[in-house]
């Protein structure tokens, strides 16, 4: 199962490549950009040949690309809207053009004008991003997310809807499922039987070969808190045992899985990499 972790490019893309693979990566996610920024910097000239070559030489078998964390595809407001699709397709050229696998997203929140206006807000937003045929070879991820305020796609059948309306426009989006955001917006996976109960419930709205990426955190907020504040595998509030039994589930053994957890100093990454190695192990 390809393992990785959320690499820093301070110092340029290629940089992320070579940390993963000091750490030992299959496969990492990085940012194509300074996530907290408007302020969007096309790629240099060479940038993502260097990369390329880089991910090439680690062996990466799959990249992912997250996005700017101010877009808000479901934004009431039309200004913050298609500002918001404008960088999303910014960053989807970016990850096609390094060669990046999925391109993963939040949807934002449409404050108090409710799912099914988000629904289709973010589907218009796919549409658009992706109309000058971007999409096709880097695919487009919805993250599940914690629920808390307005914030939207908590609900895996609202994700679902968004990726079955979008492939009847024939735009392939996909899903990538955080275990956190999962854990406190309410889906349970402490015993087998809650484990079969979430992935029918994932293979049920968004499909189960939907699902490219897992982003592994453990979670400082308890059950259906709907907080995303990210803990070490292990040491949260989901714990170890819950995710050995998802983990070595076989219906997810081959998705890759990519750690987020927090990062203080450098044995954190070699750390959570060698709990998640043992809980595979057996
Ligand atoms: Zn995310
Ligand atoms: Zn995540």
């Amino acid at each position: 199962m390809p393992l990785g972790v959320h690499t820093s490019i301070a110092g340029g893309l290629f940089r992320s490549a070579e940390r993963a693979a000091a750490l030992g990566c299959d496969c990492m996610q990085i940012f194509g950009r300074n996530p907290r920024s408007w302020i969007y910097k096309p790629l240099a000239p060479d940038e993502a040949a260097l990369f390329k070559a880089k991910r090439a030489e680690a062996g990466l078998m799959k990249v992912a690309v997250h996005t700017n964390y101010l877009i808000n595809l479901c934004s009431p407001d039309d200004g913050i809207y298609h500002k918001s699709i404008d960088i999303f397709e910014k960053e989807l050229a970016i990850a096609e053009a390094i060669g990046a696998d999925y391109l993963v997203t939040h949807l934002g929140s449409p404050q108090d004008m409710g799912s099914e206006f988000a629904i289709k807000r973010v589907g218009l937003a796919l549409r658009e991003a992706s109309r000058s045929g971007l999409g096709k070879k880097t695919m487009m991820l919805l993250e599940n997310t914690s629920g808390a305020g307005y914030g939207f796609g908590a609900d895996l059948e609202h994700i679902g809807e968004i990726i079955s309306n979008s492939a009847k426009d024939g735009i392939e989006a996909g899903l990538c499922l955080d275990t956190c955001h999962s854990f406190t917006a309410g889906y349970s996976f402490s015993t087998p039987g809650e484990v079969a109960g979430f992935l029918s419930k994932i293979d049920g709205t968004a499909g189960l070969g939907n699902l490219k990426v897992i982003h592994l955190n453990d979670s400082k907020g308890a059950f259906g808190s709907n907080l995303d504040r990210h803990e070490h595998i292990g040491k949260g509030k989901i714990g170890l045992e819950a995710f050995r039994l998802l983990l070595n589930h076989p219906a997810i053994r081959e998705v890759p899985m990519i750690l987020e957890t927090p990062k203080k100093t450098d044995e954190d990454d070699p750390m959570n990499l060698a709990t998640v190695r043992r809980l595979l192990a057996g």
